[in-house]
């Protein structure tokens, strides 16, 4: 069988070989091993700069100071501490959060255990191109509303937030700002200055580097206050206590770093990806972009193939690595819960599959897709 053909980067990217080779030189006993909180001898002290200058990488990827940035597991503590750490610690100031119906699994599921706690959440739901208006947040503020939380890009859609503006509706009634910039980092720009954010999620493993870190930025003027969620040592100034896993947070600065300097590179070279792909389908019968490519990132399209089974076309593309989005339980297949909260119909919602293109994607990549996809459909249909 011929190579497979990856295009589901929105679910994970390889780690770049630059990343590799610097995390390698963070595990074994030549390397920068020691634990980057043992303040009494020179391999520790040798290991936080290391973790420090990671932390400035992350920092100037997003327009934020190094202090400002906080370790975690991945994206999903990350939301877990800025949804669950702030609600709780601000329960006095209020008890409303407002979010959407098409977050991430790691902020829906979160805010459903807010509730569960006797929070009040106002769940939002996009438009048909997957985003909410900033008057539809206006509406929901209320006196007692401290945060909403919304993300930068859709991982099933690629649409993109007018995060400026809703940032600007959330502030001028007081409430803060957290979002979950998983799939924005490294492919729009970021700056939690200029867009006022005061808490935003991110991954690695999303930007070329390595599964299990990630960071929350923490707006310090104002101070953020958070409760933690993990207890023990008082690690990253109380907010997220455990060892540093120096190796991750290095590799996690590595790809922030490259993703800074190589941003423009990766999306011109996707946008010509995306359009090849779109051209190259063009005259397919049938087929519907669930993705409207004018407000989204050029590296996700999400695309429905009318009177044909999702799975199905999943099965018969062997070859290429890619992603319907929905949801299997043993006995049914559930569309995925993004394209019906955006009314796309659950017929062509099961007809649905997600395509995203990365780094190293290349355009026989694509054209190999295309003439795979428009086989299959054509049999499929027969
Ligand atoms: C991947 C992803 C997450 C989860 O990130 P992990 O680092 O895998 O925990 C959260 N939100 C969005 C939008 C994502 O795409």
């Amino acid at each position: 069988m011929n190579a497979p053909i990856y295009l589901d980067y929105a679910a994970t990217t390889p780690v770049d070989s630059r990343v590799a080779d610097i995390m390698s030189r963070y595990l074994t006993q030549d390397g920068t091993f020691a634990n980057p909180a043992s303040r009494s001898h020179m391999p520790g002290w040798l290991a936080e700069q290391a973790v420090e200058g990671a932390r400035r990488q992350v920092a100037d990827l997003i327009g934020a100071d190094p202090r400002e940035i906080v370790w975690t597991s991945g994206a999903t503590e990350a939301d877990n501490l800025a949804l669950i750490g702030f609600m709780r610690a601000n329960r006095d100031k209020g008890r409303h959060l407002v979010t959407s119906t098409t977050e991430h699994k790691a902020v829906v599921d979160t805010a459903r255990v807010l509730e569960a706690e006797g929070f009040d959440v106002t769940w939002l739901t996009p438009g048909r191109d997957g985003r909410v208006t900033p008057s539809q947040l206006a509406d929901a503020l209320r006196d007692d509303t401290v945060l909403i939380s919304l993300m930068a890009v859709n991982n099933e859609l690629g649409s993109i937030h007018d995060l400026p503006a809703l940032a600007e509706v959330a502030h001028a009634h007081g409430a803060a700002v957290h979002v979950d910039a998983a799939q924005g980092a490294g492919k729009i720009d970021l700056d939690v200055a200029t867009m006022g954010i005061d808490l935003m999620s991110l991954s690695a493993h999303k930007v070329y580097g390595p599964k299990g870190i990630g960071a929350l930025y923490v707006r310090r003027h104002p101070d953020i206050r958070l409760e933690a969620l993990i207890h023990g040592g008082g690690h990253e100034r109380g907010m997220r206590s455990g060892t540093l896993p120096t190796h991750q947070i290095v590799g996690m600065g590595e790809a922030f770093g490259l993703a800074t300097r190589e941003l423009a590179n990766d999306r011109a070279h996707t946008q010509a990806l995306c359009s090849r792909f779109l051209d190259g389908l063009g005259e397919l019968d049938g087929l519907y972009r669930n993705t409207d490519t004018r407000v989204a990132v050029p590296n996700i399209v999400n695309l429905a193939f009318e009177d044909v089974d999702g799975e199905s076309l999943l099965m018969a593309l062997r070859r290429l690595a890619i992603s319907t989005g929905s949801a299997c339980n043993s006995a049914s297949v559930e569309p995925s819960y993004v394209l019906k909260e955006i009314g796309v119909p659950r017929r062509r919602a099961l007809s649905s599959l997600r395509f995203s293109f990365g780094r190293f994607t290349t355009q026989d990549d694509i054209d190999t897709a295309v003439d795979e996809l428009r086989q299959a459909v054509n049999a499929l249909r027969q």
